[in-house]
């Protein structure tokens, strides 16, 4: 029997999580009574706490996580392993020897959890060696790939077709970001989900900020540089329409002395995880990428997501700019968007060969358009194109409602003024709107007012705990975490099991080193350098 309270008991023991959010408890149940499930939830409303938490309530069984991203099955493990589950990535990253352990250990059982490609998971000796695991469960993420309706079309995802004949008694749950009602039913189709539980969280995201705005190249830019300059030192994802844009914007970011790491798909491997690596750790806090970087990317903490170009899809729009603000916090989406980018889209259409596929992308096409170019509340734009229907107000958190942007606003009428005075130099556009603030805009896990230096240093702990363990900082610990710490300032372990995020395996791991940090925080001991 697992009762709603031993539930409740394991997330606050493992995850130290004082209570559900939305939905979670329903479909951890549905899980766990052995039900197909189809989940629809936004990036951000916390998807993979649905499968992980009955794999830790079944000792000896086994939940197989089909995800596409190494570097997203990578961290969920690491931080798995850090709150107590035991969870393994099998993949062709690893050595055979290595990979022999993982699976000798698998079929022992010794896993709650196993994250597989769906390359890997497509092997006729992958499926035959799962037919031996005790499986509790298969959770395939990012489940829109399988769809030719969605935006992310992943050939490989067809194959999991064969999990339903193959695995009779194994329940399968799809979980997605981002579906329509044809995406949707497609992915119950192609999977064979039967009679499925069906979970469909609200996309509206009341802490993000949608700002879309068309403009020209030079004015793009200064509207880019007041956007970083707003959200200086916070971490910040740019997405550029091509390679080049990439390497382009990079290279003008850093003549302004903002450093930047770029990531796109023509890029060496080896460097291309290195600037990932360095940005997931805060050691670079721009990312400039192409839409190639952050399928799966969950660091919690971006405070901006801005676009230079007009994406091919909503739901592609929605993906992307939901990368902003996961932790709850307020975020801004910034689509800077020109005419031109409209007609390179008809362009790539164009070359389609598929007839089939050509309408698609011309829906596709004609829904975008109308999204950045109706005055219609951007939210509520985007709420109904996935089919959600509600009362709606004015958002006061979006361009077209009016949301107290007025660093935005500042920016473009300076942008064109400054060019004609013929200046190089410029004084920061943002400086006035920053004393402004965004008091306009409501924000569902408001930030805490917490002293900057204690901030600082903790943050400098977390730093040198992440780097001597190997993992990215926010596995060691959330923003939001490090801010409730700040504020409470707890004094003893009990107290530290209080904040956020601290369950019994991470308070005994790092309780002592923080209490340590604020005793010395305390007697006056302060950040030494200065990596923002
Ligand atoms: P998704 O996969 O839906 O985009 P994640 O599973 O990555 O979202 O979760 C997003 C964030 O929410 C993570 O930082 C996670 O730790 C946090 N989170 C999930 N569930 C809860 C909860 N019940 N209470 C507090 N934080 C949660
Ligand atoms: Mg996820
Ligand atoms: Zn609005």
């Amino acid at each position: 029997m697992n009762s709603e309270s031993d539930m409740r008991e394991v997330l606050r023991r493992c995850w130290g999580y004082e209570s559900f959010r939305p939905l979670q408890e329903s479909i951890v149940k549905s899980l766990l009574d052995g039900r197909d499930t189809c989940v629809v939830m936004p990036t951000g409303g916390g998807k993979s706490l649905c499968y992980q938490l009955p794999a830790a309530m079944r000792p000896g069984e086994t939940a197989i996580v089909i995800s596409p991203l190494i570097a997203l099955m990578q961290d969920q493990a690491a931080h798995l392993e850090q709150i107590g589950i035991p969870a393994a990535v099998l993949n062709s990253m690893l050595t055979e020897r290595q990979q022999q352990d993982v699976m000798r250990r698998a079929a022992a059982g010794e896993y709650r959890l196993l994250y597989l490609s769906p390359e890997r998971l497509a092997r006729q000796d992958t499926v035959r060696w799962l037919q031996v695991l005790p499986v509790l469960l298969f959770a395939i993420d990012e489940a829109h790939c399988i769809s030719e309706w969605g935006h992310e079309f992943r050939p490989e995802y067809r194959r999991m077709k064969m999990l339903r004949e193959r695995f009779p008694g194994v329940p399968i749950a799809a979980f997605t970001a981002s579906a329509t009602r044809q995406v949707r039913h497609d992915i119950i189709e192609q999977l064979g989900l039967r009679n499925p539980d069906k979970y469909i969280a609200s996309f509206y995201r009341p802490n993000l900020r949608y700002l879309v705005r068309e403009t020209d190249a030079r004015t793009q830019f200064d509207l880019l540089l007041a956007a970083l300059r707003r959200h200086e030192g916070a971490s910040v994802i740019v997405y550029a329409p091509t390679i080049k844009g990439v390497e382009q914007t990079v290279d003008k970011l850093e003549e302004r002395g903002i450093r930047a790491v770029a990531y796109h798909g023509q890029m060496d491997a080896t460097t291309r995880r290195r600037n990932q690596e360095r940005w997931m750790s805060d050691e670079a806090r721009v990312l400039v990428g192409t839409i190639a970087f952050g399928l799966g990317i969950n660091k919690p903490a971006v405070r901006a997501v801005i676009h230079l170009s007009l994406p091919k899809s909503i739901e592609q729009y929605y993906q992307e700019a939901g990368r902003a603000g996961r932790d709850g916090v307020a975020a801004d989406c910034l689509l800077l968007w020109q005419k031109r980018d409209a007609g390179l889209l008809a362009h790539f259409i164009g070359q389609i060969s598929d007839r089939q596929e050509t309408d698609r992308a011309w829906q596709r096409y004609h829904r975008i358009r109308e999204f950045v170019e109706s005055r219609v509340c951007r939210h509520r734009q985007i709420c109904e194109h996935f089919g959600e229907t509600r009362k709606w107000k004015p958002c006061a958190a979006c361009d077209v409602c009016g949301c107290g942007a007025e660093w935005l606003e500042a920016a473009a009428d300076a942008a064109p003024l400054r060019r004609r005075k013929g200046k190089t130099k410029r004084s920061s556009p943002a400086s006035p709107a920053r004393r402004g603030g965004n008091r306009a805009h409501p924000v569902a896990g408001a930030k805490l007012e917490v002293n900057a230096d204690l901030r600082e240093y903790l943050r400098e702990w977390r730093r040198a705990a992440a780097q001597e363990r190997g993992q990215p900082a926010f596995v060691v610990m959330h923003d939001s975490s490090l801010d409730e710490l700040c504020h409470k300032r707890p004094r003893s372990m009990a107290e530290l099991r209080g904040v956020c995020g601290f369950g019994e395996k991470k308070t005994a791991m790092y309780g002592q080193e923080i209490l340590d940090a604020l005793a010395r925080f305390e007697r006056g001991d302060r950040a030494t350098n200065d990596h923002s």
